[in-house]
């Protein structure tokens, strides 16, 4: 199983790593650990490169299967060989603005929640864009305008963000956490990691996040969409330029 970094450390930019295996046909590399973050619950894998001696190796992509982070390399470069030692490096602009988009989506879902009582029944995003759908029935245009004036008021709440991992059995005592469907993730994972925005929100979550909604910055809704007589859609922009080095 690959370390995963960033878990525990969200902020984590450059890190070093060993090579264990190669996948030749899909020109990759298996790390023992790594920062980068590859793919999963709507937030896409991260982008960046590694070092191998004086080559420098762009990452198209990362993606986990079955607990190893697979690291796929630029055509034009050489597969450094099993046991290579390796300095990674994540695309921090790219990644900083997901993990910006990630939280502001937790606050919405947390807000719709708490207000309305509607539960996700998904989402995805991109950096500084994101979608969730609800199953939100008395969703409407006016509705939307105080859904954003709250969801603003959570972000200037500067509320912490705080990571957990816990046993499973532990995490199935939070009442919370049940909203989630936690009890659908398969019984072979025996630690649960959370993610709770204290006060506002607290889920089941692998993704990486911001550690104060500060960081967030301004939200808009910027459409929503019915996709059936329950169903919900609503989108979000997350604008410049809040950056954690000028708080
Ligand atoms: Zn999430």
């Amino acid at each position: 199983m690959t370390e995963l970094l960033y878990q525990t450390d969200s902020y984590l930019k450059n890190f070093d790593a060993m090579v264990k295996a190669l996948d030749a046909e899909n020109h990759a590399v298996l790390l023992d650990k790594t920062a980068f973050y590859p793919g999963g619950g709507g937030q896409p894998f991260d982008l960046g490169m590694i070092r191998s001696g004086q080559q420098v190796i762009p990452i198209k992509r990362a993606k986990n299967i079955s607990g190893e982070v697979w690291h796929y390399l630029a055509e034009e470069a050489s597969l450094p060989p099993i046991g290579t030692s390796v300095q990674g490096e994540i695309d921090w602009e790219r990644r900083y603005q997901t993990m910006r988009t990630h939280t502001a989506m937790h606050i919405l879902c947390g807000v719709v929640f708490r207000d309305y009582g509607a539960l996700v029944t998904g989402g995805d995003m991109e950096p500084l864009l994101g979608r969730m759908d609800f199953e939100f029935e008395s969703m409407s245009a006016d509705l939307v305008k105080v859904i954003e004036t709250a969801i603003n008021k959570e972000v200037a709440a500067a509320r912490n963000i705080k990571i957990a991992i816990l046993p499973r059995e532990e995490a199935f005592q939070i009442p919370d956490l049940i909203r989630t469907k936690i009890n659908l993730l398969p019984s072979e994972i025996k630690n649960i990691r959370t993610v709770e925005i204290i006060g506002l929100d607290l889920q089941a979550d692998g993704g990486t996040h911001v550690s104060n909604t500060l960081e967030v910055g301004m939200l808009h809704i910027s459409d929503y969409k019915s996709k059936g007589k329950i169903n919900k859609r609503i989108y979000l922009e997350i604008s410049d330029p809040v950056r954690k080095e000028e708080l």
